[in-house]
């Protein structure tokens, strides 16, 4: 079983060098203080720089400083030529059952990471798309714009609700979390090691929840395109296009061609990740 998927909510959180680092910097910061009460500016200082270091960290999506994060495929399936597709924010009864017959049309596989309150408005789509041989992982209940702000607790909630929601829908637990929009803080990574998922973001995204025009979508997804990708689309919260197209429309039979013409097979985070490596 490959380590993304291998890991058990039991054994202990491995803590990154980072949240260490933070550690020392408010121990030193404490010990300074008593030590030498006169340089308590510069022991403010300190801590509130590592603040702001934390705080950018967790906006900045591809980050690993907080924690494991899936920022492209393992190498043995990057080996074996694949790419995953993944669709967030759904699903949505007009955009979903048009991207699912894309998909077919070209036999490519993709990843759902579903909103659990709009799969609870649309079951029969959740379970369409695991029907059609897609995989369906969390985004959380609500995806509130607030997520990023949550402590331990908030964390926890959102996610074991969607986790319940989804696996119930979808006949199979998730096995990856994907933050709303990408955002979070230090207390998120040892909630979803308690919970046993793995934390999924993506090599390369088109923006195109804002992005109105499906050729610079396409442009920003495929330029530098390399086996082992994540690809991020929405089908959920989509920008349209000049003819009032969801863009995720217009952009991905171009983008499945793509994929075809470079070889590249788009299989789902699941399938990819819990695949035995073919390399030694
Ligand atoms: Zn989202």
């Amino acid at each position: 079983m490959n380590a993304v998927l291998s890991r058990s909510s039991d054994s202990r959180w491995p803590v990154p060098p980072l949240l260490w680092a933070t550690g020392a910097v408010h121990a030193g910061a404490a010990l300074s203080l008593l030590a030498a009460p006169a340089y308590w500016p510069w022991a403010l200082a300190a801590v509130v720089l590592n603040h702001a270091v934390i705080t950018a960290t967790g906006l900045w999506p591809r980050s690993t400083a907080l924690g494991a994060n899936l920022v492209r495929l393992p190498a043995s399936a990057a080996a074996r030529r694949e790419v995953a597709l993944t669709i967030d924010d759904g699903p949505d009864p007009e955009v979903t059952p048009a991207v699912l017959d894309l998909l077919d049309a070209y036999g490519a596989r993709a990843t759902f990471f579903c909103i659990a309150e709009r799969a609870t408005r649309h079951p029969g789509l959740v379970r369409e798309i695991v029907r059609r041989g897609h995989s369906v992982q969390n985004h959380s209940h609500a995806h509130r714009h607030n997520f990023s702000l949550l402590g331990p607790r908030g964390f926890a909630r959102e996610i074991q609700a969607a986790q319940a929601v989804l696996a119930e829908l979808a006949g199979e637990a998730p096995r990856f979390f994907r933050a709303p929009a990408g955002l979070r803080n230090p207390f998120l990574a040892p909630v979803l090691h308690r919970l046993g998922l793995a934390l999924a973001s993506w090599t390369r995204r088109g923006y195109d929840t804002r992005e109105r025009d499906p050729q610079r979508v396409l442009q920003r997804l495929t330029r530098g395109l390399a086996a082992g990708d994540i690809l991020l689309l929405h089908d959920g919260h989509c920008a349209r296009d000049a003819q009032g197209r969801p863009v995720v429309l217009a952009v991905l039979p171009a983008l499945l061609a793509t994929l075809r013409q470079h070889q590249l097979v788009p299989v789902t985070l699941t399938q990819s990740c819990a695949a035995r490596s073919t390399t030694p």
